[in-house]
């Protein structure tokens, strides 16, 4: 009987790559791990996670759609956590109340800067989207180091809400929408939207691409493709999928319930070869 109790919460789940990430990490450390995917539609997700870590549950990740709802229940939060708004990683604390966490921006940020070696530095930014993982990446790129971040969102107020949140208006902005074919180009173009996984595609101008770009769509699989083409044939420096994140920040969460650092490489790396 696996000693131990993770799950991840998500509407719909069942194409969640979660369980088989944390089970190939636990498997680096001999770790017999119980790790279930529970799909909870938004009125049960409360009364599912309460009962989850009351028969035990030691620790969750939360996708789409619960990352806020999370974050509302939980007693304590982390600093990125609190600043994005939303939780994707749950912990049972030692008293049983539940610890939220928010490990997207830092696992993004280490996809694109260990995984794939690129400096963020001095770039300008444009992200695309203001929704939960906006969010949760935006203060992590300024972290990064890139030198202004513009926001655009089909709905402009979310737009405004982030960059107020940020309060740097130096450094981060918003633009609209209606506006891309004029705004020149950027450096980093990041696609926090969720256009892809609803099956939209983005009629983006190529004028956005610089000439050192580097696109990256936080989703990944087919649901990046439609941008990752545009990118490319924009001429894009580089252009990556969020599958690398998904693995970086799965890897938080194991590090988080584990208290051991998984090696990413091998499991990013099984994940990325084409179905046979
Ligand atoms: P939200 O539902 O919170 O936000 C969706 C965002 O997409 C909003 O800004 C929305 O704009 C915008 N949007 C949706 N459809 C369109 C469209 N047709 N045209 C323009 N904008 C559109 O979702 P999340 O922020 O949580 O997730 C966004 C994406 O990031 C998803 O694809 C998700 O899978 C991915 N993701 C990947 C992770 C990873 O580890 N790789 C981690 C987290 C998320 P509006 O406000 O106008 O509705």
């Amino acid at each position: 009987m696996p000693s131990t109790q993770f799950a991840v919460f998500g509407h719909p789940i069942g194409h969640s790559l979660s369980p088989r990430i944390h089970q190939a990490f636990a498997r680096q450390f001999g770790i017999e791990l119980d790790y279930r995917a529970i799909d909870a539609a938004p009125a049960d997700f409360i009364a599912a996670v309460q009962r989850f870590f009351a028969e035990g549950g030691r620790g969750a990740n939360v996708t789409l759609p619960h990352k806020a709802a999370a974050f509302a229940l939980a007693a304590t939060r982390s600093e990125a956590a609190s600043r994005a708004g939303s939780a994707n990683v749950l912990t049972r604390l030692p008293d049983g109340r539940l610890a939220a966490h928010n490990t997207d921006g830092a696992g993004m940020v280490r996809d694109l800067t260990e995984r794939h070696d690129m400096d963020l530095r001095g770039h300008t930014a444009l992200l695309l989207g203001a929704g939960g993982a906006a969010h949760g990446v935006a203060w992590n790129l300024l972290d990064a180091g890139v030198a202004t971040l513009t926001i655009v969102n089909r709905s402009p107020e979310a737009a405004d809400v982030l960059a107020d949140a940020i309060g740097d208006p130096a450094r981060a902005h918003t633009r609209y929408w209606e506006d891309l074919a004029s705004i020149g180009s950027y450096d980093l173009i990041v696609n926090a939207t969720s256009a892809g996984v609803l099956g939209a595609a983005l009629q983006l101008p190529f004028s956005l691409v610089g000439s050192r770009a580097l696109c990256y769509d936080l989703s990944y699989g087919a649901a990046a493709g439609s941008f990752l083409t545009w990118a490319r044939t924009a001429g894009a420096r580089s252009a990556f999928d969020g599958l690398g994140m998904l693995v970086e920040t799965a890897a938080d969460a194991f590090e988080l319930w584990h208290g051991q650092r998984p090696d990413t490489g091998p499991v990013y790396q099984s994940l990325s070869q084409p179905a046979a």
